[in-house]
């Protein structure tokens, strides 16, 4: 029998980098096509094999409009639980766990696999999802990544000189999904609460969850494939490239099913 599996999709980010574009709404239910940014992973999950059941994590006061606008208007029956979430992204994550810790039987994750997803990244594949699980099942917590194309320099105190340049040949852009044994992750969230000042002492600031394993748990976290696609839509171009990617989605999709009709006997 396959392990239990929850996604956490986490969307309640400020959108702050978001200036310029004129919306009503907040960045994760911005359009793409005719579907909110959060559509595409919701309905990835949906699909999916792997995927049971979904955390959905929106900003303040945000949990009616994502079930009216989200959930309930486009049938997501994985969706089954809503929440606020916290002010930094890693506490979004943390409100969601603490839910998962305290789960009754009809939920019960104590031992399955626990898929952390930014909303902002709606391009999320069922193979992405397949070979972090797959990561995670070998060795407890997997990050979808793919390599730099940039060479990457290190700025130093000083008029914006650099300090270094890294070695390209090592070097991944983290994505996600990030995916972990569920023991794992709570126990990595639970210890960084008690380092939290320790960290801050050294200027570590948490940016995803892979990190939190790696630091505070000092556990090996697997690298699987993520994709040029996977974007985080997060400044007003984003949005452009991603209806692109978007319309060529539907236009293969539109293919394959044009295909499956003509092969029907
Ligand atoms: O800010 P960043 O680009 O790292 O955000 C990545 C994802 O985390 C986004 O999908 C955003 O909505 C989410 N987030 C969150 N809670 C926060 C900050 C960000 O759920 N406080």
């Amino acid at each position: 029998m396959k392990d239990r599996c929850t996604a956490i999709l986490l969307a309640a980010g400020a959108g702050r980098r978001m200036r310029g574009v004129k919306s009503d709404v907040a960045k994760q239910y911005m359009p793409i096509l005719d579907k909110p940014v959060i559509w595409y992973a919701l309905q990835t999950f949906e699909e999916s094999r792997i995927i049971d059941d979904v955390i959905l994590v929106v900003g303040r006061y945000e949990v009616d409009y994502a079930r009216e606008n989200v959930v309930e208007k486009y049938g997501f029956r994985k969706v089954d639980r809503i929440i606020e979430g916290g002010k930094e992204r890693y506490l979004s994550v943390r409100k969601a766990l603490r839910l998962i810790e305290e789960d009754d039987l009809t939920h019960s994750n104590r031992d399955g696999y626990i898929f952390i997803h930014d909303g902002a990244r709606p391009f999320v594949t069922e193979k992405m999802l397949e070979a972090a699980y797959q990561g995670a099942v070998e060795i407890g917590a997997s990050c979808a990544a793919v390599p730099v194309k940039d060479t990457i320099k290190v700025m130093g105190k000083w008029a914006n000189k650099v300090k270094k340049t890294l070695a390209r040949r090592n070097l991944y852009a983290a994505q996600t999904p990030q995916v972990f044994f569920t023991p794992i992750i709570i126990e990595a969230y639970k210890t960084l609460d008690e380092k939290q000042e320790e960290l801050a002492e050294k200027g570590i600031v948490v940016t995803d969850d892979a990190m939190v394993v790696e630091k505070v748990l000092g556990r090996p976290v697997k690298l699987v494939e993520g994709s040029d696609e996977n974007i985080k839509i997060t400044t007003p171009i984003d949005l452009e490239v991603a209806r692109i990617i978007a319309e060529k989605r539907q236009e293969q999709s539109n293919q394959s099913d044009e295909s499956d009709e003509s092969n029907t006997p």
